[in-house]
């Protein structure tokens, strides 16, 4: 395999607005590919960089009584944090607001203009008298022309629906100042996209294989318009001081790039930083390997499908005709709907990185569960917190974790820590050489599926072996193997086998996981995991480290509480839209949330909240497959369904005003529940501390008149008097699974 070298970057986040779980989306999935590219040992360099120009900034700093620079210095710091919470291994984060960016943007335009492909017309615009500013159309206000609701934007009105211009709102006003916005006319700077070269350029471009994905290019096809009809306009690439960016150069400071110009370039501008800091630290890269034609080199940039536009026609004739490198890779992503719907705040379902963090929730969660959901084409992804709890807790800790929580601790105590032989020629095991050489001969399908981007078909190819594996140590019980005596080499056997199939499963799900491959690393004391390592094996006589518990299982009780603490009163009326202005404006640069990112979102009627948690548990209960038992009996799927755990009765008490319920306080081993019983005629409450029963885990909550009851212990009663709380035998531990 020749080594690849791949200039990757992800869409600039703008400096204006935190980053949600919507931007993640991206990030995650650009952050898996860059990994996964580096496990193969491929060179690879991942930068960003925050969006830091435009009115927005400019305004909001204005009304925050700082300067644009120390807001987007603020919002730097905050973006990066939730970026490094999520495992995001950027190699250079920056900002555009820099001098590398700066010497691009002149250059690339001073190329432009030497070519012929600058123009200059006056274009009437809106104007604040007061504020003595150009106005974007988003900063217009006034009444719907059609039925006359306040208070509505310039494009549509948010009452009946109507779309229209600026121009055709009654009474309309400047949201920077109030005042009443006048017409006026300013010369403008044009890249001439309509120009035959750029045409015949793009024509080409989009069309070749690879550069876009197959919608994406049919997309453009409509853009273009039919050979000989070409809809492709100018574009406007200058806006009018007062403005922060960067001044085009022989203007004295009158007109400034407009934002969406240096953003693009900006991805260089990171990358020469980026090259700069690696030399000072000695290591060599060459930029114009990188930037300029004809070194082999990869630029692929991940977006999301709102900036397509920017990123599949402007940038790339801009590049082409400056004498820079065309990108070998536009690819874009869908939007993210939470529970079906897109984000809102209403709901509590614009939720934002930082708070997620801080409830407590694990960033490698939502890495697999966005992993598992995740393809490579431009359709939007759901996540569904009821599903996203499930999946975790089955996959992540029910079978992956699983097999070294079963197995690691035998080894520890056994064996002190010294991994034996595999169980190749032991009786019975028969098929285990198969499965080891089963689980490396899945690894050139899993890296093929990884590479296209098609990481939910990875992940499940590495559930499904992560299944085999556990059906092993099912089948082989090293905890029956470990009471006889005469079965020590066979357990030390199994339990070898056993954490040499949990370290390939580790290997296949690094790019997802880094943190937590990380952490098995140092468990099984072993240097950092690379898509070689499939071939080896933990060599007889290594020694691992004592296990600890690896994950925590989510409770759907953290994902309401996420929701919760996202929930904010509905807005009066949004002032400073949060997106940047113009065309694409309708959510952040890239990583679009699909929703909500550049307005406050519509009042929802209560009717709606309602429909959605409808909807949410309709969706839980279609997990449910069709009775395809006889009446009477259920599959084994049904019964699988039934969460049943041991639990530990950590607190017992009565309750006032009820002659029948005790209170229980139950350890499940990683959480702790509140469980109401109807067992008091049988059972003093004190009598029942300290005991271990058997708990219905995954019981819906119920709110009683006492309090909300989270599980349901299990007794046996009969016709006559008597209940009889169950106990399972001597050696289980709370937070076992009973089936
Ligand atoms: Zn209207």
């Amino acid at each position: 395999m020749s080594r690849r070298r791949i200039l990757v970057t992800s869409a600039l986040p703008y400096a204006n607005g935190s980053i949600h779980l919507g931007h993640l989306v991206e990030y995650i999935q650009t952050d898996i590919w860059v990994r996964f590219q580096r496990m193969q040992g491929h060179e690879i360099h991942y930068v960003g960089a925050d969006d830091t120009h435009g009115t927005p900034i400019m305004l909001r700093a204005e009304s925050e009584g700082i300067t644009p620079e120390a807001l987007i210095e603020r919002v730097w710091h905050e973006h990066k944090s939730d970026f490094d919470a999520f495992g995001i291994g950027f190699d250079n984060y920056y900002t555009t607001n820099s001098p590398e960016n700066r010497a691009y943007c002149e250059e690339i335009y001073g190329s432009l203009q030497a070519a012929g492909l600058i123009a200059r017309r006056p274009v009437e615009q809106f104007f604040d008298p007061v504020r003595e500013m150009f106005l974007p159309d988003r900063y217009i206000k006034g009444e719907c022309p059609k039925c006359g609701a306040k208070d509505q934007y310039g494009d549509s009105c948010e009452v009946c629906g109507a779309t229209y211009a600026p121009t055709d709102l009654v009474n309309p006003y400047s949201t920077v100042s109030g005042a009443a916005p006048v017409r006026r006319e300013s010369e403008h700077f044009f890249f001439r996209l309509s120009d035959p070269r750029c045409e015949g350029f793009l024509r080409n471009y989009t069309q070749q294989a690879g550069h876009l994905q197959p919608e994406a290019a049919n997309k453009m096809l409509e853009w273009l318009g039919a050979p000989g009809d070409s809809k492709l306009a100018d574009w406007d690439i200058s806006r009018d001081a007062p403005y922060f960016g960067f001044p085009i150069p022989g203007t004295l400071g009158a007109k400034f790039f407009y934002v969406w110009l240096d953003a693009p370039v900006g991805y260089f501008g990171s990358f020469a930083n980026h090259v700069d800091r690696r030399a000072a630290d000695g290591i060599a890269i060459d930029r114009d390997h990188f930037l300029k034609p004809g070194h082999g080199t990869e630029l692929i940039h991940f977006i999301g499908k709102d900036i397509l536009y920017f990123h599949a026609l402007f940038w790339p004739a801009m590049l082409e005709h400056a004498g820079y490198r065309t990108p070998t890779q536009v690819f874009a992503h869908g939007f993210l709907t939470v529970n079906g719907e897109k984000m809102s705040k209403s709901r509590g379902t614009f939720v934002t990185a930082a708070s997620y963090i801080e409830q407590g929730l694990n960033p490698e969660w939502l890495r697999y569960y966005y992993a598992a959901k995740l393809n490579a084409t431009m359709e939007d992804i759901d996540l569904n917190l009821t599903d996203f709890c499930a999946r975790v807790n089955s996959d992540l800790v029910g079978k992956y974790v699983n097999i070294a929580s079963r197995c690691a601790g035998f080894i520890g105590k056994r064996f002190d820590g010294r991994i034996g032989a595999m169980a190749h020629a032991a009786p019975g095991a028969g098929t285990q050489p198969s499965l080891l050489e089963d689980m490396r001969a899945a690894q050139a399908s899993i890296a093929s599926l990884y590479d296209a981007r098609e990481f939910g078909k990875a992940m499940r190819e590495v559930m499904a072996l992560a299944d085999r594996a556990n059906q092993y140590v099912d089948h082989e019980k090293p905890w029956e193997l470990a009471k006889q005596p005469d079965q020590e080499a066979r357990l030390h056997e199994v339990c070898s086998t056993a954490l040499n199939l949990f370290r390939l499963l580790t290997l296949y799900l690094k790019p997802v996981l880094p943190k937590l491959a990380h952490e098995v690393e140092a468990f099984l004391s072993i240097p950092p995991l690379v898509w070689g390592d499939a071939a080896s094996i933990l060599a007889p006589g290594h020694v691992i480290h004592p296990y600890r518990h690896l994950m925590q299982r989510v409770d759907v009780k953290m994902t309401d509480a996420l929701v919760a603490a996202n929930r904010q009163s509905l807005p009066g009326s949004s002032q400073a839209p949060a997106g940047k202005t113009g065309a694409g404006a309708a959510t952040a640069t890239g990583a679009g949330a699909g929703a909500g990112a550049a307005r406050a979102m519509p009042p929802e009627a209560a009717s709606a909240e309602a429909e959605t948690n409808a909807k949410a548990k309709a969706t839980g209960a279609k997990s449910t497959p069709p009775a395809a038992a006889a009446p009477g009996t259920l599959t084994i799927d049904e019964f699988a369904r039934v969460d049943l755990r041991i639990a530990r009765i950590a607190n017992a008490e009565k309750v006032d005003g009820a002659d029948k319920l005790v209170k229980i306080t139950l350890d499940l081993g990683t959480e702790q529940r509140t469980v109401f019983a109807g067992i008091k005629s049988a059972y003093a409450p004190e009598s029942l501390v300290g005991r271990l029963t058997v708990v219905v885990a995954n019981l819906a909550p119920r709110k009683m008149k006492f309090g909300v009851s989270e599980g349901m212990v299990l007794a046996a009663s009969g016709d006559g008097p008597g209940i009889f709380l169950l106990s399972p035998d001597d050696g289980a531990l709370p937070g076992m699974k009973v089936k």
